[in-house]
């Protein structure tokens, strides 16, 4: 039985086999995807101009306001920034009412919103707030003061929206369980500024930010040495990259207006729909079942290959299929623990069972855990899946699985970094300055050696090689939707 359930387990592991050779294909086939997307809307990576023409350097200085809307929280924080790569964030953040989300009109929630940066001003600039109050009702103030004293502020909206301008964009659905159809079509800097205007507020919405922009943006200030950052990514619930592209590469028409005399342009891949038509990324019958029961099947094909909200369950479709193998013993029957001999079965109501009941946070577990013994994996597995007493052989089962699932992510997670290294050029342009790429999210924070197996694959991707992946840094960069968005907020108001 043992070693039946060794050889299954290594058959399931080798269907996640991502080759060099996969991974050479992938990236070829991503350089194409992404350069049709800047030729042409309604590709499978949309390719969305951003109007961020510049990152920063780590120079900039000031006092900025940000905040954001991405779920159960609104955030608002100011940040100044030192102009040293340092800067000094005050932050706070409060519940979102569930009645807001689905109000009838956006100016319930708007209002809302606008209020909490109301509270916020009053609260940590106090000083400002009142300075601006006094000069607005006063008649004599100095030329030019309002638009000084004025705070500009970058707003993380991370919802789908259709940008026309670095402060404009109107949403196109809601999700996440916000519904007020009031909103849609709407522009939502213009809806936050109305409530704002109407509390007096010394505020402007100066830019509407993604929050990949906001990584790549906040890495770029912070990152050490003069490099500035070429992309941003999320590796969280979701995944996603920005990075920054030549305006001469961007063929499809971009409307509104831009600062053209740096070049470049800041581009939101959506690259969570790479490959949406499987030309090249693999399906195996865990991927094919989890896409199928999802809410959105044939959408968002690489991030369900990729992203923590996705990486748990298809664990759990490969170990359910082992478990349901009749010529294995897999958590059955007697197995020799600390405790000695016990018998492995499953509480009721594990979510080895459920669709969504593997958290992608266990695929850490057991990635961490290389002791002979797996305790802490087996501990975590009776916690978390209620298997209870889970022999060794059991535990590395699961953790064979689980490691294999986990390395296919980070090596297609390098086939999208890799793709837009080789499209920038940035290697051949210099010989020996860093590529320097901004990274957030839980799985590449934590997750183990995830960064390492993204190195690994790219020494074996054309057009990069060992050479090149020892040239290429990916830094957490942790604060997107605060700092990076204030610096969102500097580029729009010098582009004024
Ligand atoms: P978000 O992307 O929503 O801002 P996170 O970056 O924390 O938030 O990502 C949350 C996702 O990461 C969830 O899908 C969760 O299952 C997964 N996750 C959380 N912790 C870990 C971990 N230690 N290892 C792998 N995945 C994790």
């Amino acid at each position: 039985m043992a070693n039946s359930l060794g050889e299954e387990t290594k058959r399931i592991v080798a269907q996640f086999d991502y080759t060099d050779d996969d991974v050479n294909k992938g990236v070829r086939e991503f350089l194409r995807q992404m350069n049709e997307g800047l030729q042409k809307d309604g590709t499978s990576i949309s390719q969305i101009p951003t109007y961020v023409t510049g990152v920063p350097d780590g120079t900039e200085k000031g006092l900025y306001m940000a905040v954001d809307l991405g779920g159960t929280n609104f955030r608002v924080c100011s940040v100044h920034l030192n102009g040293d790569t340092t800067f000094n964030l005050t932050y706070s953040k409060v519940a979102i009412p569930k009645e807001l989300m689905v109000a009838k009109t956006s100016k319930e929630l708007f209002g809302f919103l606008a209020k909490q940066i109301e509270i916020f001003l009053k609260k940590h600039h106090e000083e400002h707030f009142e300075a601006h109050v006094h000069r607005r009702k006063s008649s004599k103030a100095p030329e030019g003061y309002e638009e000084e004293s004025m705070f500009q502020l970058g707003f993380t909206f991370s919802f789908p929206v259709q940008q026309f301008g670095i402060n404009k964009g109107s949403l196109i659905r809601w999700t996440k369980g916000f519904d007020i159809p009031d909103t849609i079509g709407k522009d939502v800097c213009a809806l936050l500024q109305d409530e704002i205007d109407l509390l007096h507020l010394p505020v402007k919405v100066a830019a509407l930010v993604n929050d990949t922009v906001g990584t790549l943006m906040a890495r770029s200030y912070a990152a050490p040495g003069k490099t500035t950052t070429l992309i941003g990514a999320i590796f969280g619930t979701g995944t996603n990259g920005a990075y920054v592209e030549k305006i001469t590469n961007l063929q499809k028409s971009v409307d509104g207006k831009y600062d053209k005399s740096t070049g470049e342009m800041v581009i939101n891949t959506e690259w969570g729909s790479f490959d949406n038509q499987l030309n090249v990324l693999p399906n195996t019958q865990y991927d094919a079942k989890l896409d199928q029961d999802s809410v959105n099947p044939g959408i968002q094909i690489f991030e369900k290959r990729v992203s923590g909200m996705f990486l748990g369950e298809i664990v759990r479709l490969a170990v359910v299929n082992l478990y349901e193998n009749t010529n294995v013993s897999l958590f059955k029957g007697a197995s020799n623990t600390n405790d000695g001999q016990s018998t492995t079965h499953i509480g009721d109501g594990s979510g080895l069972f459920q669709q969504w009941g593997l958290d992608s946070s266990l695929m850490s577990v057991a990635a961490a855990d290389t002791t002979p013994e797996l305790s802490t994996l087996r501990q975590e597995l009776d916690s978390q899946l209620q298997i209870r007493s889970a022999s060794v052989e059991d535990a590395q089962a699961f953790k064979d699985i689980a490691d294999a699932i986990g390395r296919r992510a980070a090596r297609l997670s390098a086939v999208a970094l890799g793709g837009i290294v080789i499209q920038s050029g940035r290697l051949k342009e210099t010989k020996d300055e860093l590529v320097d790429i901004g990274a957030d999210g839980s799985l590449v924070e934590y997750y183990p050696h995830f960064r390492e197996m993204i190195s690994e694959a790219f020494k074996a991707t054309e057009g990069i090689g060992a050479e090149g992946a020892e040239r290429i840094r990916i830094g957490i960069a942790t604060d997107g939707s605060g700092v990076g968005a204030a610096l969102i907020a500097l580029v729009a108001e010098r582009m004024e």
